[in-house]
């Protein structure tokens, strides 16, 4: 028997979406057959993912919301109810880095990743939880990081922000099991987008010495499961982390 995933009628948020993994996971979904309400920090990052979507056949709009703006969060979160109608997926991908030692991090650097990375998944899960719960069915995935499990030496605000992003997914998951809304999260390993473009040719061949693999992980590889956990396939699978790291962290 041939198992294939269908999401025709309902609706994702992707958040981050203009870029990288976000841009993939929205393709792969509309893809699936979902419409899409492509969010990005700026509302002309979200042109380009939006145009792809609609390329291929879907309804998609576009949408500023900066994650760590609570209240904006809800006030966009409620129009896209408007306008698509309902939520079914949230991703909540928006993330970034401010990579330097403890001892030279400062304040403005450790603010401002676990602001987007970790209370931007908690406005977003907060936001859209009401409107799950009242439809008795709903997916959010979370996009963490192995840095979150395995921890980095210059990335503490990043493996703070991923490992809390962790614990958000397992007490929303046990918060909302019981109204039919399913929360994971995808930990990928180094994936090759413009976040790691930028990262010093010998820290690169540093990390690929550390996979089985030895490849780089592309956007795709992290849609793919990003996809599973949106599907009916998961659906009894809730508060779990999906490792996509070609084998680097292995429990
Ligand atoms: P990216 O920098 O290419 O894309 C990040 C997106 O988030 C951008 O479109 C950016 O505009 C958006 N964004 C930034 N701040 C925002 C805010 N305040 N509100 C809304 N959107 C905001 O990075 P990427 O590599 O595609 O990463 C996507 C996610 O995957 C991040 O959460 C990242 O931590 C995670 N991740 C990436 C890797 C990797 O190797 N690239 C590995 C593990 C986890």
């Amino acid at each position: 028997m041939a198992y294939t995933i269908d999401l025709t009628g309902r609706t994702a948020v992707v958040t981050g979406a203009g870029r990288g993994i976000g841009q993939s996971i929205a393709l792969m979904l509309a893809e699936a057959g979902a419409d899409i309400a492509v969010t990005d920090v700026k509302d002309e990052f979200t042109v380009e993912t939006v145009g792809k979507v609609k390329a291929l056949g879907r309804k998609a709009a576009g949408y500023a919301m900066d994650v760590s703006d609570f209240a904006a969060s809800h006030a966009v979160i409620d129009t896209i109810n408007a306008e698509f109608g309902r939520i079914d997926i949230l991703v909540n991908n928006a993330g970034i880095t401010k990579d330097t030692l403890i001892m030279r991090m400062n304040e403005e650097d450790w603010d401002a990743v676990l602001r987007i990375n970790l209370k931007g998944a908690f406005n977003c899960t907060h936001a859209v939880s009401r409107i799950m719960m009242k439809q008795r069915t709903g997916r959010i995935v979370n996009i963490a990081s192995i840095i979150g499990l395995i921890g980095n030496a210059g990335q503490a605000n990043y493996a703070a922000s991923k490992a809390g992003l962790i614990g958000l997914t397992k007490s929303s998951a046990k918060e909302l099991a019981s109204r039919g809304v399913n929360v994971n999260a995808v930990a990928p390993g180094f994936i090759q987008t413009k976040m790691t473009d930028v990262l010093p040719e010998d820290v690169k061949q540093a990390m690929l010495n550390l996979i089985p693999q030895k490849q780089f992980g592309q956007p795709l590889d992290v849609a793919r499961a990003v996809l599973f956990l949106c599907s009916d396939l998961s659906a009894y699978t809730t508060g779990q982390v999906v490792v996509v790291d070609g084998g680097m962290v292995m429990s």
